[in-house]
């Protein structure tokens, strides 16, 4: 068997137009322009590049973005100082605040401090709570996209075995819940984690993301299974590799997203996403007042 290839560049970029249609449907109809505002603390080379890749991409389909830049010495109350200010600005409808912050930052408070009807991340404790019981309004953008990713593939997820690798707040935890949600069965595996192929050989649907490249090798995948790579892991060569050993998974998996191209293409794709949706749930738009295609 080879797996077939998810394209997430190609799933990203028309979603990205959809977006554009809706960002102008939103100016047209109403005089509405979604805004972002990106806050970063240091300067963290990666965040650096993510933060610029945002900004890029908001422009790309019309969404106003602004950006706060601070120094890593920057004390933790003047950066929730402007948190609260751009959480009371009406032009504002999506705050995202780039991580990692420096080791001086309380991160519960500074993420607790964002408006959770503009906390477009998802990171905030109302939105993580709303995951629990599948009412939340911003999905965390790397699971989401990964569910896009899977339902554009027509993956039927209702009674699949799925096995997420990683337990981190921002994929692993959400990602478990956001299947459970679509009633899959799912097992959470990490670190701690004793005999790892025991649980990945279940999978019907088998979703990494540990940040360890080549921990998920051929023989311990089931036959078939579709196969969601979220790791991002530069090799000493420079090369970006994911988490699983492509070749091998490709041979035994039905799907498999290549690394780059997979996830990370959605991950800020789907920022977008929430921050549209932001914007027209500030004009209390119901549904059926905004025309979109659906996703
Ligand atoms: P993280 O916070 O470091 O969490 C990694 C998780 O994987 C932890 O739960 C850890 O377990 C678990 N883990 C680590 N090594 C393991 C092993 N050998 N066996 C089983 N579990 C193991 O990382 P993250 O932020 O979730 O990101 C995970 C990966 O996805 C990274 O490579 C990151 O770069 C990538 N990523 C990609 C995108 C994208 O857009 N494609 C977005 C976000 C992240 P413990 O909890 O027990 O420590």
């Amino acid at each position: 068997m080879t797996a077939t290839i998810i394209d997430g560049k190609s799933v990203a970029a028309n979603v990205r137009r959809n977006c554009r249609a809706r960002v102008d449907d939103l100016w047209r109809r109403f005089g509405a322009s979604p805004g972002l505002a990106v806050i970063m603390v240091g300067d963290n080379p990666a965040s650096t590049v993510y933060v610029r890749k945002k900004i890029q991409a908001c422009a790309d389909v019309g969404i106003k973005s602004h950006k706060f830049l601070f120094s890593a010495t920057e004390s933790q109350d003047v950066v929730i100082a402007k948190i609260q200010e751009l959480s009371a600005d009406p032009d504002i409808h999506g705050i995202l605040v780039q991580l990692p912050l420096p080791k001086h930052f309380d991160l519960k408070a500074v993420l607790g401090a964002i408006d959770r009807e503009k906390d477009v991340d998802g990171f905030h404790l109302y939105n993580v709570g709303g995951l629990v019981v599948g009412e939340t309004v911003f999905p965390p953008c790397t699971p989401y996209g990964v569910m896009l990713l899977l339902d554009n593939a027509g993956v039927e997820i209702a009674g699949r075995n799925a096995v997420v690798v990683g337990a981190s707040n921002i994929v692993g935890k959400p990602m478990a819940l956001m299947l459970m949600q679509r009633e899959a069965t799912v097992s959470v595996c990490h670190v701690k984690t004793r005999d790892l192929a025991q649980f990945t050989i279940l999978a019907d649907i088998l979703i990494v993301a540990a940040g360890c490249p080549n921990l998920i090798t051929g023989p311990m995948v089931k036959s078939g299974a579709v196969v969601i790579d979220v790791g991002i892991n530069r090799l000493a060569n420079g090369q970006l590799v994911g988490d699983c050993d492509f070749d091998a998974v490709r041979k035994r998996a039905s799907m498999i997203t290549p690394v780059p191209g997979g996830v990370g293409p959605m991950t800020v794709t789907m920022l977008l996403v929430n921050t549209i949706n932001s914007a027209a749930r500030s004009l209390n738009l119901a549904h059926e007042d905004f025309v979109f295609e659906e996703l």
